[in-house]
């Protein structure tokens, strides 16, 4: 042992930050990643607030329900630590939208685990809500705004999706727009469909909900779930002219969708994301046309393709391969530091600060 080798350090679950980990941010990101960063989609969830435990179909239905297990808002805040040495980190945390847990007590958790370390909150939000209740709900301290999601419409013990073909306003209903656009609130949207963003009726209703509701701060989650080129080229460009409509380019690893997205939509429309605590996942994705594979060194259900043992030793989080093609596509396009910077935390903060300031004007 070298004196430069260190201890694997716990992150969560089963995911330890290593020496690979610290070299990879050593060779590739440390120079580059900015001094402060905005965390604009993460996870953050009380394990004691699940109400029915995961079942095995559920488990095996989706690579995500086999990985996701909660973590707590310390766990949370030291694990940030750790992954971006000497950065500082603030997040836009939001529970996990799955009605297997206390969806009420946990929104509250995130809020106050929130108002603790100065992050923002979103609310799981549920369609059955009466527009008072959601109004309600924005006006306690450290809440930005929601997070809908299709999974939320009713429970389902087999699948994540039942909801999947869902239409947005079945889960994000026009009198809990009217709410949002009133108190100019911010709302990170997963798009409905197998389809993805490029879906013609997501495109349809995400244009109608900018037009109706122009004052809505609304991201679209994971660069619209274009988690492939492919997918990409059918949905970002029929948004390009929308000004008003930002994006999450959390859980997407692929440079060339990171380029595709910033040349469509600009840097100043891009709100940097993690999507963790899934990527504390080791390993790599790789891509065939419309369709990705995550390998990583861990015995999983969906983990049937592994790689040879001297290729899984190479592995680091997803979230800094991740990072690597945003810095790529950074690099490739020639943007200046200060785009880069409005990428990482300049407009979530801006975007946190409108709202913010409606908020308190409401006083
Ligand atoms: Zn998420």
């Amino acid at each position: 042992m070298t004196t430069s080798d260190k201890q694997p350090v716990p992150l969560y679950y089963v995911w330890k930050y290593t020496d690979v980990d610290r070299a990879f941010w050593g060779e590739h990101l440390e120079g580059w990643v900015p001094e402060r960063i905005v965390d604009a989609h993460t996870h953050v969830t009380d394990p004691a607030l699940r109400l029915e435990p995961k079942t095995e179909a559920k488990r095996r239905q989706y690579w995500v329900m086999e990985v996701n297990e909660p973590i707590d808002g310390a766990t949370a805040a030291r694990c940030a630590g750790i992954v971006f040495p000497e950065r500082k980190v603030t997040c836009v945390a939001m529970g996990s939208p799955d009605l297997d847990y206390d969806i009420e007590a946990a929104n509250e958790y995130v809020r106050t685990e929130c108002l603790e370390r100065d992050w923002h909150s979103l609310v799981m939000v549920r369609p059955q809500w009466s527009a008072e209740r959601m109004a309600a709900e924005l006006a306690k301290p450290g809440v930005i705004g929601v997070k809908p999601y299709y999974s939320l419409i009713s429970a389902s013990a087999e699948s994540r999706d039942k909801h999947l073909e869902a239409s947005i306003f079945d889960f994000l209903p026009h009198h809990i727009l009217e709410v949002l656009d009133e108190r100019r609130a911010w709302v990170t949207l997963h798009v409905p469909k197998a389809g993805r963003l490029g879906h013609p009726d997501n495109i349809r209703e995400v244009k109608e909900i900018r037009r109706r509701y122009p004052h809505v701060v609304l991201v679209i989650a994971h660069l619209g779930r274009c988690y492939t080129e492919p997918h990409a080229r059918e949905a970002l460009p029929a948004l390009a002219d929308e000004a008003g409509v930002y994006f999450d380019n959390s859980a997407v690893l692929n440079p060339a969708v990171h380029r595709l997205a910033l040349e469509c939509l600009g840097p100043e429309r891009i709100l940097y994301g993690t999507d963790n605590p899934i990527f504390y996942m080791r390993g790599r994705r790789v891509w065939h046309g419309r369709q990705y594979v995550n390998h990583t060194s861990q015995d999983f259900f969906f983990n049937t393709d592994r790689e040879a043992p001297e290729v899984e030793a190479t592995y680091t989080l997803m979230m800094y391969e991740g990072l690597r093609a945003i810095r790529g596509a950074c690099e490739a396009l020639g943007l200046g530091r200060e785009e880069v910077e409005r990428l990482f935390y300049g407009n979530a903060e801006r975007l946190i600060g409108s709202v913010l300031e409606a908020k308190a004007s409401r006083d």
